[in-house]
């Protein structure tokens, strides 16, 4: 399976319940969402490459270290000289939630240009989008070109909005070009605090249905701790999420979108469709998966084994 889009460093801030102008120390880690499904993916064993372009620069070298040791293949990603790696500064409120405040002016990641796109992708893979990179630069057209190519190949796209408003102009311009590329994929996941927003349909189930088209076949709608559902246009199918001591969220829908793709490549019957029960299973794996997540510090360095989430799923049978 193939991401695309940014990876950059994330500053965790050394202080939480406090705001940016007060932090006093910054760690850094590796982040950006395309970069973490990537990891995701190979961190449970399956076979994952990143698409995306960095700066010829120490954070570049080590974001590209921290992919390869986690098993990412990372041999379709660019370097340049002509910007910087992203940067993104953290702020984390007492709740847990997170603030954000991006360096990228522009960053290197926004310089991806269509044409660096190859001819990479085969039947069945499975390329996946994020829309912080479907900003107003080449690399908005990059995934343009890697989306038609994937699905010309008979892959399936996969998108995960993944909204991060401070990165735009305005609200209306994310949404704007979110749902420019919303028709384009089979499978989108999308949270629920995010449903409202893109949608512009309070009602849940209307607004859950309205994204049933163009493309896409598959809805995935994660609730947090509730866990998650799978609408198609043959069924709705509720999973419950797993009751975790939660210590840090970061990363919690990237890890559950990358679990949940590692299981669709390993099934070759996806494309034709699959039932209720096929959904069950891969949201329950998941849920799970995302839920080990939580209970760990970190985004990259929190993504679970194997292992430990067969061992969590057979706990909860
Ligand atoms: P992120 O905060 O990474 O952007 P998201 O907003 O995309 O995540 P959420 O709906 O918050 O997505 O969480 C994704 C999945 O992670 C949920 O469907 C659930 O499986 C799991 N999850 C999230 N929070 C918890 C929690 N507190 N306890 C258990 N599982 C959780």
């Amino acid at each position: 399976m193939f991401t695309i889009g940014e990876a950059l460093i994330d500053w965790i801030p050394a202080e939480k319940g406090v705001g940016l102008k007060e932090v006093t120390a910054f760690s850094k880690a590796a982040g950006g969402a395309p970069a973490n499904v990537a990891c995701a993916v190979a961190r449970l064993g399956g076979a994952s490459a990143f698409i995306g372009k960095l700066g010829e620069d120490a954070f570049g070298d080590f974001l590209v270290e921290t992919m390869d040791e986690v098993g990412v293949d990372t041999t379709r990603v660019l370097r340049t000289r002509e910007a910087n790696t992203a940067l993104a500064f953290v702020s984390l409120k007492e709740d847990g939630n997170r603030d954000f405040s991006f360096y990228r002016s522009p960053s290197a990641d926004m310089l991806l240009r269509p044409e660096e796109i190859g001819d990479w992708f085969a039947a069945g893979d499975v390329l996946h989008f994020c829309s912080v990179d479907l900003i107003d630069a080449p690399v908005k057209e990059a995934h343009r070109a890697a989306i038609a190519r994937c699905r010309e190949a008979g892959g399936i796209v996969s998108f995960d909005p993944n909204v991060r408003l401070p990165l735009w102009p305005s609200p209306e311009a994310c949404r704007q070009a979110i749902l420019e590329f919303l028709p384009l994929a089979r499978i989108v996941k999308i949270s629920d605090e995010e449903l409202a927003f893109i949608t512009g349909i309070d009602d849940e189930e209307e607004a859950l249905s309205s994204l049933l088209a163009g493309d896409v076949e598959h809805v995935i709608y994660t609730r947090g701790p509730a866990g998650a559902t799978w609408l198609s246009r043959g069924f709705r199918a509720d999973v419950p999420g797993h009751a975790v001591k939660a210590v840090d969220t970061t990363a919690a829908g990237d890890s559950f979108i990358g679990a949940l793709l590692y299981g669709v490549q390993r099934r070759p019957d996806f494309r034709s469709g699959i039932d209720e029960r096929a959904a069950r299973e891969l949201l329950a794996y998941a849920n799970a998966a995302a839920a080990i997540t939580t209970t760990r510090p970190g985004a990259i360095a929190a993504l679970p084994r194997p292992h430990e989430v067969e061992e969590l799923l057979a706990g909860s049978r």
